[in-house]
């Protein structure tokens, strides 16, 4: 890989409106919305694990289905919260 991935909490996304996160390949950033009502904290983790499968898609050129995406940072998010 080589390159750093930075990841910060947003007040504002620079795409996607209507999503907790974005990743944005060409500045190597994932982006999460910060903290704001409404929102609880395990929808901004599986947004984060979202876009954390984006930026492994992309780094490695897997070439991923969205749908296939969404699952693994699913599943991640999943193991995470219910490991002891
Ligand atoms: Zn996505």
């Amino acid at each position: 890989m080589g390159n750093d991935i930075t990841v910060k909490r947003v007040a504002h996304l620079t795409s996607d409106a209507n999503a907790y996160g974005n990743w944005d390949e060409s500045s190597l950033e994932i982006q999460i919305q910060s903290e704001k009502e409404g929102v609880s904290q395990d929808n901004l983790l599986r947004a984060f694990w979202h876009e954390a499968m984006h930026s492994v898609d992309d780094t490695l050129s897997l070439g991923l289905k969205h749908k296939d995406i969404d699952r693994i940072g699913q599943a991640i998010h999943q193991i995470l919260k219910t490991k002891r």
